[in-house]
């Protein structure tokens, strides 16, 4: 069945963007440790904690666009198990969805949208 190929390869997708974001989460801990190792043996400078703070912000940035990622694939097997057009409301073609796994339209309303026709 088309459908299940589909929810199969999203379902990857999914396990890929997550351990994808789990070792780069390991990353910034080892990274994190031995920055607080090297840390411990100086006086704490602001400059270190600047750019320690700085860098969590940025990795919390990094963290969140993986879960946006991780959140698209979720909803796009939902759509996709469901193949459900979410302009229309009617099915998504099956061929179309075997393409485009992430697409959240059928044929003609992603069409209709390429076109300009809102
Ligand atoms: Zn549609």
């Amino acid at each position: 069945m088309a459908g299940d190929e589909t929810g199969n390869r999203l379902r990857k997708e999914k396990e890929r963007v997550e351990a994808e974001k789990e070792r780069v989460r390991r990353q910034v801990e080892e990274s994190a440790r031995a920055g607080a190792l090297e840390l411990s043996s100086f006086d704490q400078h602001p400059a270190d904690l600047a750019s320690d703070l700085a860098l969590r912000e940025q990795m919390q940035g990094i963290f969140e666009l993986f879960d946006r990622r991780v959140e698209r694939v979720e909803q796009a097997l939902e759509r996709a198990t469901a193949g459900i057009c979410i302009r229309c409301g009617r099915p998504i073609e099956r061929e179309r969805l075997a393409l485009l796994p992430e697409t959240e339209y059928c044929a003609r309303c992603a069409r209709e949208l390429e076109e300009g026709r809102l």
